[in-house]
């Protein structure tokens, strides 16, 4: 399926080919032709951005400076899958879910992409030999009952590929939940045919898991809009959960998350995950630190409705899963050689370190 990409700085809107610094232009030159995640942005993300280099959204896809900086923190594999890696595709870490790796393109490069390292030049969408071995380890695994389906982003597959995935899996395990991961609908709404909302309709139990970090993308431009698409998934009856990713300069506030969060709500779709940032390399200058972000998390509750506040959480570097995060959830503090780390508690009382700054 041909995705529809802007990957050159003469193919932007007017608006924002115009704003493009010299220094802006200088990185994109540097990316391009590069494993590092080029300038790739949908036509339909590029129209809702401003020219701004603030702007929320335009800082999502443009290029900058920062990401040369070095990252005495950064791991190229932040969330440590390789270790749980099972088959060549699937990745079985916690008890009653696994992570598919169906691997493909995204519709669109996130400048804080934690799959960076991984993704680029990365293996196309998963082919039936893998699925074989995927399943055939879905059916010696009983225990789980949810099947996280993601990428890259599974919707830059087609429609007849998605839909032998899917058989496939609900045939190795029926009434498995699948949990479909994607930033297509905001990105790429027009992904998203009466018939591609069918074939979810097919597989129930099936879930959407929709990457969404700032209000402005839910907006309409050109007849579509992001915001629509996930209503009519949730009329479907295909039940939609949002996941931010908590980020400087995009969305580092009670107020503009709140506003997100609202809107999510009252298109029927359920805040789900707030994270942390991954240590992903490059990525550095969109972290807001832990500090910082557990008093955004607390002002944010004060502000919004419980149905609209998702889980504020952090996927401990290094393979030590996921931990949600509140006040006390730090241990200590401690010196180490690349700066100061604070102490994270898994639930088994493990400590894992994630930086203070
Ligand atoms: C996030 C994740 C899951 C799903 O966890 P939930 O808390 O149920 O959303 C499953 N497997 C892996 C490897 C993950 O990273
Ligand atoms: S859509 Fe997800 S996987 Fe793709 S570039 Fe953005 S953050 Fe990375």
């Amino acid at each position: 399926m041909k995705i529809p990409l802007i990957t050159s700085i003469a193919d932007l809107p007017p608006a924002l080919k115009a704003s493009v610094t010299p220094e802006e232009k200088a990185c994109i030159k540097k990316l391009s032709g590069t494993n590092s995640l080029p300038l790739a942005v949908t036509p339909h993300f590029a129209s809702l951005a401003g020219p701004h280099p603030g702007d929320p959204l335009r800082r999502q896809f443009m290029p900058s400076r920062n990401e040369f900086d070095p990252d005495a923190f950064a791991l190229a594999d932040p969330l440590g899958e390789a270790r749980y890696r099972k088959t060549s595709r699937l990745v079985h870490q916690y008890r009653d879910r696994a992570l598919l790796l169906a691997g493909g393109s995204c519709a669109g490069y996130c400048r804080f992409c934690f799959r960076r390292v991984r993704m680029s030049g990365g293996p196309g969408f998963i082919n039936r030999i893998e699925i074989a071995e995927a399943c055939a380890y879905l059916e010696r695994h009983s225990e789980i009952r949810e099947i996280l389906i993601s990428g890259g982003d599974p919707l830059t597959a087609d429609n007849a590929a998605l839909e032998q995935l899917m058989a496939a899996l609900g045939k190795a395990r029926p009434g498995m939940v699948l949990r479909i991961c994607t930033r297509t609908p905001v990105t790429w709404p027009q992904r998203f045919s009466a018939k591609t909302i069918g074939l979810f309709a097919k597989h129930k139990p099936i879930r959407v898991m929709v990457h969404i970090n700032h209000l402005r993308e839910l907006e309409e431009e050109g007849g579509v809009s992001a915001g629509q698409i996930l209503k009519s998934l949730v009329e479907a009856g295909i039940p939609v959960h949002v996941q931010t990713v908590l980020l400087k300069g995009i969305n580092d506030s009670a107020k503009t998350l709140a506003d997100l969060f609202r809107a999510c709500l009252d298109l029927g779709l359920s805040p789900y995950y707030l994270f942390q940032l991954d240590l992903a390399p490059g990525s550095a200058h969109f972290r807001v630190p832990l500090k910082t972000g557990l008093k955004i998390y607390r002002d944010l509750g004060s502000l919004i409705s419980g149905l609209a506040l998702p889980s504020y959480a952090v996927d401990l570097p290094g393979g030590g899963g996921k931990i949600r995060l509140y006040d006390n959830v730090i241990v200590r503090e401690e010196e180490r050689p690349a700066g100061n780390v604070y102490l994270l508690a898994d639930a088994g009382g493990k400590l894992w370190e994630y930086p203070v700054n």
